[in-house]
Order: structure tokens, then sequence, then C-alpha cells
């Protein structure tokens, strides 16, 4: 079972110290962030599991970093704690309306926090990973990383391992917008099999493997792709 990652943006030294040993104690892999443009760019880069977002920050606030995960595909769906001070009410109720999941307010028990983080993972969590990390089902589609076995609707095709990867990868986050680049690094970079670094080549072939469960991948444009969960 792989570590969740959770990013962690927070400007107070003493709070972020708090937070992260907590999560950390907890098992989770933590990146931090002191401000709001480091905050949004390791939302990209790090693809974390979940965000714990403080509101108050120099620079770009928490609320309109929320708006802009939210706004951009990659991070559209990721889940996201806000953390505020006494007296920032009219700020949750913001928050919350531009799509952040949950929020505590200063001063919080780390085990609040954690418990809070878990549930937000546990909320997000697609259908077909809980049948464990290798193995994805959905509907019409089973993507078996262990197995190296691809069901199209009950029929075994064949993928290459590359091929297998990337498609493991992107249906292990369906419903997000994966960048060519982050395919690249996350679902190819550290195994050697490659042989064309080109993303698209790769897609194409996989979407003509999968036949008539094609549509489940998506071209975002000028982005990169998408996997289709059943719910999309
Ligand atoms: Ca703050």
């Amino acid at each position: 079972m792989k570590r969740q990652k959770i990013l962690v943006i927070e400007d107070e030294p003493d709070i972020l110290e708090v937070i992260e040993y907590n999560l950390a104690r907890d098992g989770f892999r933590v990146v931090t962030a002191r401000d709001g443009d480091a905050g949004l760019r390791l939302a990209r880069a790090e693809l974390p599991d979940a965000v714990v977002l403080d509101l108050m920050l120099p620079g770009i606030d928490g609320l309109e970093i929320c708006r802009r995960l939210r706004a951009d595909d990659v991070t559209r769906t990721l889940p996201i704690v806000m953390v505020t001070a006494k007296g920032e009410e009219a700020d949750i109720v913001v928050g919350l309306g531009i799509g952040a999941d949950d929020y505590l307010t200063k001063p919080f028990s780390p085990r609040e926090l954690v418990a809070r983080v878990r549930a937000v993972l546990r909320r997000a969590q697609p259908q077909a990973a809980r049948t464990g990390d290798d193995r994805l089902e959905f509907a019409g589609l089973v993507i078996d990383r262990a197995r190296h076995e691809v069901l199209v609707r009950g029929d075994p095709v064949t993928f290459t391992p590359t091929e297998l990867r990337l498609l493991h990868f992107l249906g292990a986050h369906p419903g997000r917008v994966l960048t060519r680049d982050q395919l690249l690094s996350r679902a190819i970079g550290e195994h050697a099999v490659v042989l064309d670094r080109n993303i698209d080549v790769h897609v194409r072939s996989i979407r003509k493997k999968l036949g008539a469960e094609r549509e489940r991948l998506e071209t975002v444009r000028g982005v990169g792709y998408r996997f289709r969960d059943d719910q999309d």
C-alpha cells in the first residue's frame, strides 16, 4: 500500500511543524509550503492526495488558492481541508461554497486534524481503488498491474508494459487531468522500459486496444488526458 501524500500550506512555522509531525507520525508523506505561490506550484507538481490549507496566508490567500485549485483540471478533485482562525466563519462558508471539502477552526487538536484528513481521503477514494492498488476494476474494464492483465468487457487484451503502466496510472486517478509531463515522470519515468517517450503515441495505441471502452481515455486539449470513471 503506497503512503499517501499530503500537502500542507501554512505560514505559521509552529503550526506547520505540529501538523507536519502528526501527519508524518500517522504514516503520511508530507510536503509543505509557507505561502500561496509555493503551495499552488506544489499542488500541480507533487500530485498530493489531499491538501491542508490555511486561509490567512501572505500573498495569495487560502480562498483564492482554493478557487484556483478547483479551476485547474489537474487539481480539480483534490480533497481540501481548510484551516481557519476563530471569527472567520464567513470565509468558511465561502470556502465550502467554492469547493473545500472540510474545515477546522484553530486551535484544533492534531488528532482531530488527522481524522479529518483521513475522512476526506476516504470520501475521495475512487470505488475502483478500494480493491487494491494493483488491480483496478471499472464497469467493463479491469486493469491488473501485478498480473499484467487487462480485461475489456471480459476479454483479455495484450498491452505493452509501458501502455499498461500508463493506463493503470490514469485509471488510479479517475476524473483527474494528468499532463503529459506528469504521465512521463510518474507513470513511465521510474522504469527503464521506455521505448518511446511520446505519450500521445502510447495513448493512441491504448485507445485502439480498449475498443468499446475507448471513451474512458479523454483528451483534454492543450493539457493532457483524463480517465473517465463511471460516475463522470
Ligand atoms: Ca496563517
